[in-house]
């Protein structure tokens, strides 16, 4: 006999309507006092419990609620506050919490990054000095809660050491053992405490499993978990995995825990070879991620029922979990409250509620209730789905007729391009934001209200490209940017304009601390209706000889920032953006635009976990790219824009893009983009960012110097371009312009003495 039994791996912080975004805020502007603060967060705390209790989940996780992010609450657990902020009233206290996370005037807030290869960002640990001690046992307090308030008997949630330690920074390769090592007590510590108040199972997240980790880190994390085994016997450890399928998995397994929870959605294929090629123990629980805990499609809960007795009958599992793939984190709450979707494509959607339902159908089924007319109602609605007509495939999609190479290689079209665009040499130019000021969203949010005209707005952003292209042209730019006023958001901009798209009132997900993101729905086949760039561009040139540089996002970031459908693969779905934009492009170039910037800034972000798999992804991205700007005259000039620093692996990548002309992110590890190409030849138009655009300091002429003679030591000066690093739509106005006048002046600098 087979134990079915359901499981969540952790539920989303925002609330229904963002209530807990709005409560920090209050707080931190001083709207909210601390009282009222705990009391508002605490509701929503116990809400959140109740919502997963009352959805039948037999395993609640309890602990991964946070103030703002999971990580940085591991780091305050173990008193890992860096030495810059005051931690006088306590390491765990709210003051000290949000001064790590959000900064203060004497200290910068800590760095935070992505979450593996979400949208989520962490704020990493930083292990310099560090002197780790168990200062707060937040997964106890919030098991405590559960039981006393709620009769939940949670399951804690905690980060596991591995996957803390190399999610941290500000130490060394060769210092990871000693640091883990000291980890190791303050874990059991927590799990003793944990054991001794009662507890009956943790949940501890070790999602660094399914990265290409070395074989020889093995041993440490056997000894980890052989230590809390023997330690804490009475506690059910639950190693957690997601995002991809385990690597050394026949390791994993073997160590000494109770389950192990494995992503059968984003790491479906290599789950499966693992458990056929080495099975699953006997005895442990085994966690099947058959719901998708990253998108927001509804389950085919025939299919995952089907599937979750294929698992248990390829292992022979006793006990089995079903769970979604991951935390659901990454969903947005519920689908209640949309009410402007087509009642078809709503009928698709299925949110962290409606995944927890879904959970709970597919374990009923499992065992042996009747639930052949829950089934039988989600069979139609896919069926319904499927036949939509924006599901059917339309001959407009294909896109074998549009060339994905240019006919001249950058060597025969670069002297064209010089010929016609007469630039100096080191030419100056921006990324494409200007500062989005408060007076910018307030227009628009007038314009959006009906509080003034479609004409009035327009009028408006016309006024403000007029503003800055004059300002552009005093500071002595040599390419110029509209300036991007009339867009909200990179992805959104072109997704409301685009066939496909679907906008939802309140599909929120976290980004960052407070910060969350609305992510469009790609819901059918992606179509240029018009264009949508070609107004303000070719508007903004009309003000000025110099040239107007257009601006677009790329068909993989549009995709990778929105939550794409799933009925055909994803590549499909790049393609046909890429289509979209390649006669966006077009429309451009028609009306004169002859050098157009193709951000994409999230090729670098999407990449896969594993090492293995990173050849296909980037084979398939750089072909959307080039589908998107290959059509174009040889005197057009294509440019393009990322945001990382980290190509050492994938200049050749950078290269196939063949775009004419690539910025990409650099002044904050400035030295070791330039290392990258001290070794790898990079032969096309290409500026590394020659100042911080991330932080207000203005940079001095000086300073801008050395970085461009030091990029100039291993790039030739005839393909080196000057730019900060980044949209500047973040900045200040005065800083912006200070900024960028030294930038051209130390581009004149450097000019005199080539
Ligand atoms: N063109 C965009 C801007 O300047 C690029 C933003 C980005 O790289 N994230 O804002
Ligand atoms: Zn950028």
């Amino acid at each position: 006999m087979t134990t079915w039994t359901s499981s969540n791996l952790g539920y989303p912080r925002l609330g229904e309507k963002r209530e807990w975004k709005k409560a920090l805020e209050s707080y931190w502007k001083g709207k909210l006092d601390k009282g009222s603060f705990q009391q508002q967060i605490r509701e929503l705390r116990l809400d959140f419990l109740k919502k997963q209790q009352e959805r039948g989940v037999d395993s609640i996780p309890v602990g991964d609620f946070s103030l703002y992010d999971h990580v940085l609450d591991t780091s305050v657990m173990f008193g890992l506050v860096p030495e810059r902020f005051d931690a006088s009233e306590g390491y765990s206290s709210l003051s000290t919490y949000f001064a790590v996370a959000r900064g203060t005037k004497a200290s910068p807030a800590s760095e935070m990054t992505k979450w593996f290869n979400t949208n989520y960002h962490y704020i990493v640990p930083e292990l310099q000095n560090a002197k780790p001690r168990l200062v707060d046992n937040y997964p106890l307090k919030a098991y405590q809660e559960a039981a006393s308030e709620l009769g939940i008997e949670g399951r804690p949630y905690l980060i596991g050491p591995y996957t803390f330690l190399k999610l941290s920074k500000g130490y060394e390769d060769h210092q990871f053992e000693q640091l883990f090592n000291d980890l190791l007590p303050l874990y059991e510590k927590v799990l003793r405490q944990l054991q001794d108040a009662g507890a009956k199972s943790v949940q501890i997240d070790e999602p660094a499993f399914v990265q290409s980790f070395p074989e020889t880190d093995i041993p440490l994390i056997r000894k980890a978990y052989e230590l809390f085994n023997r330690e804490v016997p009475e506690l059910d450890l639950f190693v957690q995995t997601y995002f991809d399928s385990v690597s050394h998995y026949k390791d994993i397994i073997s160590l000494p825990i109770a389950g192990l929870g494995l992503d059968f959605v984003h790491g479906k294929e290599g789950n499966w070879a693992n458990i056929q090629n080495h099975g699953f123990p006997a005895g442990k629980v085994l966690g099947a991620g058959v719901i998708d805990g990253r998108n927001i499609w509804k389950a085919d809960v025939k299919a995952t029922v089907a599937f979750a007795k294929d698992i248990q009958a390829e292992t022979g599992s006793e006990h089995v979990e079903i769970q979604p793939s991951c935390s659901l984190l990454h969903t947005p709450v519920t689908t209640r409250h949309e009410t402007q979707l087509d009642p078809l494509l709503l009928d698709a959607l299925s949110f962290a509620d409606q995944k927890l339902e879904e959970i709970d159908l597919v374990t009923r089924t499992l065992n042996g209730e009747d639930t052949a007319g829950e089934i039988e109602e989600n069979t139609a609605q896919l069926a319904r789905v499927k036949n939509a007509p924006w599901r059917q495939e339309t001959a407009g999609n294909a896109t074998g007729d549009i060339p994905s190479s240019r006919p001249l290689s950058f060597e025969e079209r670069s002297p064209l391009q010089q010929e016609k665009f007469q630039l100096p040499k080191l030419p100056t130019t921006t990324i494409g934001s200007f500062p989005q000021t408060r007076e910018v969203r307030v227009e628009r949010r007038r314009m959006r209200k009906g509080e003034i005209s479609a004409e009035e707005y327009e009028t408006y952003i016309q006024n403000k490209m007029q503003e800055w292209v004059d300002i552009q042209e005093e500071i002595g730019l040599d390419v110029l940017v509209h300036g991007e006023f009339e867009r909200t958001d990179m992805v959104e901009f072109f997704g409301e304009k685009l066939g496909g798209f679907a906008f939802t009132s309140n599909g929120w997900v976290q980004s960052y601390g407070s910060r969350c993101v609305k992510p469009p729905v790609i819901y059918g086949n992606v179509e240029f209706k018009e264009p949508m760039t070609v107004k303000e561009t070719k508007y903004a040139q009309t003000l000025t000889e110099k040239p107007m540089k257009g601006m677009l996002t790329g068909p993989v970031t549009i995709l990778n920032w929105s939550f794409e459908r799933n009925d055909i693969p994803k590549k499909e779905v790049a393609f046909q953006i890429a289509r979209a934009l390649n006669d966006e492009v077009l429309a451009l170039e028609n009306e004169g635009i002859e050098m157009i910037q193709v951000d994409e800034p999230a090729i670098r972000e999407g990449l896969p976990l594993k090492r293995a798999e990173w050849d296909e992804y980037l084979e398939w991205t750089v072909h959307a790219f080039r589908l998107s700007t290959s059509s174009v005259k040889d005197t057009t000039q294509i440019h393009t824009h990322m945001c990382y620093s980290e190509f050492q692996d994938m200049i050749e990548s950078i290269r196939a893009l063949d775009a004419d002309v690539i910025s990409i992110e650099t002044s904050r590890s400035h030295g070791e983009l330039i290392e990258t190409f001290e070794t790898a030849v990079y032969d096309k138009g290409i500026g590394l960012g020659v100042y911080d655009i991330h932080s207000p300091r203005v940079p001095d002429v000086e300073e801008m110097t050395q970085m461009i003679d030091r990029a100039l030591r291993v790039l030739p000066s005839s393909l080196f371009w000057v730019n900060p690093d980044c949209g500047l739509k973040t900045r200040d106005v005065p800083e912006t312009i200070e900024a960028l006048k030294n930038m051209v002046r130390a581009a004149e600098e450097v000019r005199k003495n080539l």
